[in-house]
């Protein structure tokens, strides 16, 4: 059984590497869920995310997930009696200007728009709506959260260092651990459903390694569909997901030495923003720049934690 030298920190990532606030200090490198699922899903769209960073264009629907995660998480915030859907939904505009400050190259979002001021009207009413839909699956007022946003990190006993950003953590007085993720994509939910319980069985190891407890459920709410969906992990299964987690990050570690990412072509490919690299369909990879500064490897950003 590995050791746990984890810990769970408050969620203050900048996404570069230091905490926005209290002592600067550098992270080692670390497997996040998101670019664990890119590996798996293809390890060349690794490659371009995490070791050439070669950007990509936001959707708006991405956008509109990372408002949606703000409000639930300034939602909670709240004191109980108002979590109700009419103070969710004067979250949203704020909320919305709140990123575009800090993310000011947001604001090209609506650029090839014929009618910017409609579309960005129409944007922010399908956010509300999603908040609605989620005031359809559950009643915040009954709930007191542990945390929103935070940011959890184990090391395993292989030195592997996990880390990510859960949505929200719910901790029964009996100390039974629920682990919450709000969906707000638009992709057919066959396909993100995998990556979805990937992201949440890694979380759920990350805790059991922390805290010594298998969460008791892992819940996947569906905005757009109106639907959620629990899961119970179990420690057996975690432990046989601990040695994939082992056996990926040892599989990035070679590919990043000889740099050697292949392609691996599926239906996914349709959300890939780098085919015109991709020898799968014809395109050059740029020149391998060579494994890039640890310290960005496992960082998440904004975007990521909203799909
Ligand atoms: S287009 Fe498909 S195969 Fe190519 S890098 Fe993207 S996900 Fe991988």
């Amino acid at each position: 059984m590995a050791d746990v030298v984890g810990e769970i920190l408050s969620s203050t990532d900048s996404g570069n590497g230091v905490d926005d606030e209290g002592p600067r200090r550098t992270r080692r490198p670390a497997l996040s869920p998101s670019r664990a699922s890119d590996f798996k899903q293809c390890p060349l769209l690794y490659r371009f995310r995490a070791v050439d960073r070669l950007p990509e264009k936001p959707t708006r629907a991405q956008i509109r997930g990372t408002v949606v995660h703000a409000v639930l998480e300034k939602l909670f915030a709240l004191p109980a009696v108002r979590r109700v859907p009419d103070e969710a939904r004067a979250l949203l505009e704020p909320a919305w200007q709140e990123l575009l400050a800090s993310r000011p190259e947001l604001s090209g979002l609506f650029d090839d728009a014929e009618d910017a001021d409609t579309e960005l009207r129409e944007w922010l009413a399908s956010a509300t709506r999603l908040l609605d839909h989620y005031f359809g699956l559950e009643d915040p007022r009954r709930l007191e959260p542990e945390a929103c946003e935070l940011l959890v990190e184990a090391e395993l006993a292989s030195g592997v260092l996990l880390r990510g950003y859960i949505d929200r953590l719910d901790v029964a007085p009996t100390g039974e651990i629920r682990v919450v993720d709000y969906k707000t994509g638009t992709a057919p939910r066959e396909i993100g459903e995998a990556k979805a319980l990937f992201q949440m069985k890694f979380y759920a190891l990350v805790l059991w390694r922390t805290r010594g407890v298998v969460p008791r459920q892992l819940r996947l709410m569906y905005l757009a569909d109106r639907q959620s969906l629990a899961y119970t992990p179990d420690e057996g299964e975690l432990r046989r997901f601990e040695r994939t987690l082992e056996a990926m990050w040892d599989a990035i570690l070679r590919a990043g030495r000889t740099g050697d990412f292949r392609p691996n072509p599926s239906r996914l490919c349709d959300w890939c923003d780098h085919k015109a690299f991709c020898p799968a369909f014809g395109g050059t990879p740029p020149e391998y720049p060579g494994w890039p500064d640890p310290l960005g490897l496992g960082v998440e950003t904004v975007l990521d934690r909203a799909d």
